[in-house]
């Protein structure tokens, strides 16, 4: 079953902007795409107008093509995770999950049991909601969603509230969850590490509009516009003025060199762990460079730098989109 937006647009009274400009997005089956994009892009909206919670001003919603856009939610079959789980807590997981399950006449105990075990809350299926972690909590939203036979699977923010440790387990939960269900899932995120380890494709969504969608390494790689460039990334790709256009390079590919076409004079360093990002401030700006912890340079030091064609990018300056990318200047 592909899932699929058209156009769809929403305009909340009393705000100049559109929430969603005319969205379109298709999700195949056994797809997981993941929405990122900054707060207030339209995330949620968009996910509300795909559940049938809220109606678009204009644009459809499919199901194999067929407009869904009519049906009130409970007829879509379309499962909405929010980033607050919403168990009943007068209820004990194991009630939680089987008040999900769609025909309450079938014998539903090993379908809660498996599905329980497969997202690693079976041991807690006697408690109440509030006796759970976090982690464990949403772990069984997720699995009361499952249950209830959904068509499509729809995520929003999932690990939002949870420490790092945690926001792994359920991460992985995710990416697993395709051995118990086929259909899309959409995965909205704000975190673009999360969003490129748990999509199959990747939709960057900025001030409700569709930025850029694909295979999640590409748009990383080769953004297509401007605002992905500055969006995706731990640091945001290094841009500068190279003639008529904006060139681009991400810190990550800037080289260190004894005898670099560009030298530059190093102003920080900012060590990670594994690594450091250097600002080294150049005649074309401040570049970000990613280097190893071991790398000597410190504040103050003379470097050569240098900007490896391949990874060049090249921006209109106008429309802010992706050129082929060309020699280095
Ligand atoms: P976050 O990452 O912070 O959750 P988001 O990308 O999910 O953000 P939305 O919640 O979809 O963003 O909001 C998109 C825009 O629409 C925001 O400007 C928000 O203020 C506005 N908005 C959302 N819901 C409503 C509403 N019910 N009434 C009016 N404006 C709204």
């Amino acid at each position: 079953m592909k899932l699929s937006t058209e156009a769809l647009t929403v305009a909340f009274s009393g705000h100049a902007k559109s929430a969603l400009d005319r969205v379109s997005l298709a999700v195949e089956e056994r797809r997981t795409l993941a929405i990122v994009g900054p707060s207030g892009a339209g995330k949620t909206t968009l996910l509300r107008v795909i559940a049938g919670l809220l109606k678009a001003h204009s644009g459809d919603v499919r199901l194999d093509g067929r407009s869904i856009a009519t049906l009130p939610p409970r007829l879509r079959r379309i499962a909405l995770v929010f980033q607050d789980d919403a168990l009943f807590t007068n209820m004990s997981v194991r009630e939680n999950l089987r008040f999900a399950i769609r025909d309450a006449s079938r014998s539903d105990g090993d379908r809660v049991t498996s599905t329980a075990v497969a997202l690693h809350v079976a041991e807690h299926l006697d408690r109440r909601p509030r006796h759970l972690s976090g982690g464990e909590r949403q772990r069984a939203s997720i699995a009361r969603a499952l249950l209830s036979d959904p068509i499509a699977l729809l995520l929003d923010e999932p690990l939002a509230h949870l420490d790092p440790s945690l926001r792994r387990s359920v991460r992985d939960e995710v990416i697993g969850l395709r051995q118990r269900f086929a259909g899309p899932i959409l995965y909205v995120t704000h975190d673009h590490v999360e969003a490129m380890s748990v999509g199959d494709d990747l939709a960057v969504l900025v001030e409700g509009r569709i930025e850029d969608v694909g295979e999640p390494q590409r748009v990383y790689d080769a953004p297509r516009t401007l605002t992905v460039a500055r969006f995706l990334g731990e640091r945001p790709m290094n841009l500068f003025d190279d003639g008529a256009r904006i060139a681009g390079i991400r810190p990550e590919h800037v080289r260190i060199v004894a005898n670099g076409t560009l030298r530059g004079r190093v102003v920080r360093r900012e060590p990670t762990g594994a690594d450091a990002y250097l600002e080294v401030e150049t005649l074309r700006g401040v570049l970000v460079v990613r280097v190893g912890a071991a790398d000597g340079a410190r504040p103050g030091d003379l470097v050569g730098l240098e900007l490896p064609a391949p990874f060049l990018r090249h921006f209109d300056r106008a429309s802010g989109i992706a050129a082929q990318a060309e020699q280095p200047a």
